[in-house]
This record gives structure tokens, sequence and C-alpha cells, in this order.
């Protein structure tokens, strides 16, 4: 099988080749993001290999179909930037469901931490010999409620974390789950008692700004919002505004509405264009990664394995476990999105 794996970086590339190996897959490397201009670089493949920012709407859907390309290998969990239905019968989408959930949820308690004991002022601060401890003041997890909204893989990770911490939980899905060991509230009780909100659910129409202009009022004062889910649950200018009202006290963001032009990227000797997060980088209370929450060494190996395995199924089996269900059209409360696929 040959796969055209698009958006590579140099992280990406031993952990692929060592997977080509042990499965047969032959991995060729693409610097280009896949999107309209570049989809002709996949001729000749059998499959194509994506990352979150590839683009994969119906127009580059039908160009891989026509080039006769069977299959589009996610290597991620979440797949918003794919047309799914476009997809149905014209190529096959498989995705990494679960590699480290803990590679996730512990950047983001990383970034929590961070931020609400100053750690990225007083870093800066010591590095130039400056060792006062004014405006470091923090304040502690232990007692404080964070909300959980998505209670899947991530985010029951999350929450095993922060019960170590003492704080007491709140989670919200849409889709509870049943063995749950913490309360399910609904999500105006998660934004009315919560100290810190960590978002754990996947973008879809529904999520979309779950954390926009009409939340702020329901928030309580000086939350936390911790989102290292997909970028477009938060509405970039709304918590621009919560922060400027001191309504939202700090942000964690590993995720950004309009990150995919940015970040992975190293943009640092242009103009930043987006005066959005230029603004939201200026913040003492914002803390900002670049979509690195699932960057370890057991995460990368973890993915290019389920990737490869996913490939080589789908080739030779003509499924995969692991493909995504398109066939009922409702993606978003699809039992495919809990249990496998609904065809
Ligand atoms: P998962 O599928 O295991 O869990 C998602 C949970 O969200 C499920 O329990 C589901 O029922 C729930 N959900 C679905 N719709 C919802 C809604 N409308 N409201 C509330 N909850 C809803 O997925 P996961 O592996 O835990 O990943 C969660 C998200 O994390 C992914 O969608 C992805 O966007 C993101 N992610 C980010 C990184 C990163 O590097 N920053 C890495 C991996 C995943």
């Amino acid at each position: 099988m040959k796969i055209a794996l698009f958006d590579t970086k140099n992280y990406d590339i031993p952990a692929f080749q060592k997977a080509g190996r042990e499965k047969n897959v032959d991995f060729r490397f693409f610097e280009a993001k896949l999107g309209p201009d570049t989809a002709e670089l996949a001729r000749g493949f059998d499959g194509v290999c994506v990352f979150v920012n590839d683009t994969v709407d119906s127009r580059v859907i039908g160009m891989l179909a026509e080039m006769g390309v069977k299959l589009v290998a996610l290597r991620c969990a979440g797949y918003n930037n794919v047309d799914v239905r476009a997809a149905y019968g014209r190529v096959h989408v498989v995705h990494v469901p679960a590699y480290s959930p803990h590679a996730v949820a512990e950047h983001a308690f990383a970034l929590l931490l961070t931020s609400i004991r100053r750690i990225h002022k007083a870093y800066n601060r010591t590095r130039d010999f400056n060792f006062s401890l004014s405006g470091l003041t923090g304040f502690e997890l232990y007692g404080k409620t964070v909300g959980v909204i998505g209670t899947g893989r991530i985010g029951r990770a999350f929450i095993e974390i922060a019960k170590g911490f003492g704080m007491r939980v709140l989670a919200y899905d849409k889709f509870p789950a049943e063995d749950a060991d913490f309360s399910y509230v609904d999500l105006e009780t998660i934004f009315r008692e919560s100290d810190v909100i960590s978002l754990h659910c996947p973008l879809t129409g529904e999520t979309r700004h779950m954390i926009g202009r009409e939340t702020l009022g329901l928030l309580k004062k000086g939350v936390v919002i911790v989102n290292t889910s997909r970028g477009a649950l938060v509405d970039a200018e709304a918590l621009l505004e919560g922060i400027k009202s001191r309504v939202i006290g700090a942000a964690c963001l590993d995720v950004y509405e309009e990150e995919s032009d940015i970040f992975f990227e190293d943009v640092s000797g242009h103009i930043m264009e987006d005066d959005v997060l230029a603004r939201l980088l200026s913040m003492p209370n914002v803390i900002v990664t670049s979509h690195q929450a699932f960057l370890t060494g057991e995460a990368l190996s973890a993915i290019a394995e389920t990737t490869a395995e996913n490939i080589v199924e789908f080739f030779r089996d003509g499924f995969s476990k692991n493909e995504l269900c398109y066939r009922c059209g409702k993606i978003e409360s699809c039992r495919a999105l809990r249990e496998g696929k609904c065809f």
C-alpha cells in the first residue's frame, strides 16, 4: 500500500517509518497540507494520511476519488475537517480513536497549573535574575469545582487527575457514561458553578462556540477556561471580551478557532494578521500552546501504529474497525460515535 502523508512534520517521520516497515505500508512524506491545490500529489497513491488542519472537503474528496485514491487515514481522533457525508460512497475514512488520552489530559493539567501558579511568569523572571514574587499569587485546586464537558477517553483521564487534586467534579456529556463515578449535571450548572471548565467534546454543529457571548453571563467570575479539544468550541472574540471584562480569570488554550494557517508553523518573522490571537497572546492570564497536547513519544508511536493497522486492515478486509460512520448521515448523534459503526 502506497500512502501519501500530508502536512508532514519532522517529528512524524521516525514513528511512521517504523510502523510502515513493520506493517509493510509505504508511507511517502509531503510537507504540503492536503487541499484543492495539493490533492494532485496523491495521484498514483492508494490512500492519503492527513492530520487536523488538512482540508478534506467535498471538492478534495471528489478529486481523490477521481484519482482512484480509496482511503483517507486520519492520524488523529477528531474529524471535523472531513466532510464525512461527501465521503460516503466515494472514499473510506479511518481515524485513530484513541492513542493516549493521558497525553492530552496531562497537557490540559500542565496548562492549568502553569496558569494558576503563574509558572510562565516566574520562569521568565528567574531567568532574568528577577526573584520578586510580586504579582505571582495563585490559587489552589484543592476543593475547587471543575466542570468537564465531554466525558470520553480524554475527559475521563482528566477527571481522574482532577480527583487526585481533591477537586469537586461536575460533568456534562450528550451521551453520559453509565459507569460514571462522578456527577453529571446540565451545561448551565457547569457554567454557573465551575471555577475551572475543561473542554473535551468533539467539534460539531452543536458544540461550535459553546463558550460564546451568551455563555459569558452565566459564568462564575474568575473562571479558568481550558481548551485542549478544538478551537471553535470557544468563540475567540467572546473569550477576549470575557477576559477584558474580568469574567474569565484565565484561559489555557492548546487549540484556537483560526489555527489552521498558524499553528504548527514558525511565523515568528511575520506580522501577525490575526488581531484576536495577537491580543489574547498579549494577556498575562492567557497561555497558548500550538496544538501540542498529543505530542508525546508514547502518543506518536501509538498514532503511527494504529494508522498503519487501519490501512492494512482496510486494504486486506475491505473495512476497518476504525472507519468513521457516515452512512446514516447523523454524524453527531450516531451510536457509532460510542459503539463503532451503524452499518
Ligand atoms: P471521545 O470520543 O472518547 O469523547 C468525546 C466525548 O464527547 C464523548 O463522551 C461524547 O459523548 C461527548 N460528546 C459528543 N457530543 C457532545 C456534545 N454535544 N456535548 C457534550 N459532549 C459531547 O474523544 P476523546 O478521545 O476524549 O477526544 C475528545 C476531543 O479531544 C476530540 O474530539 C478532539 O477534538 C480533541 N483532541 C485534541 C488533541 C490535541 O492534541 N489537542 C488530541 C486528541 C484529541
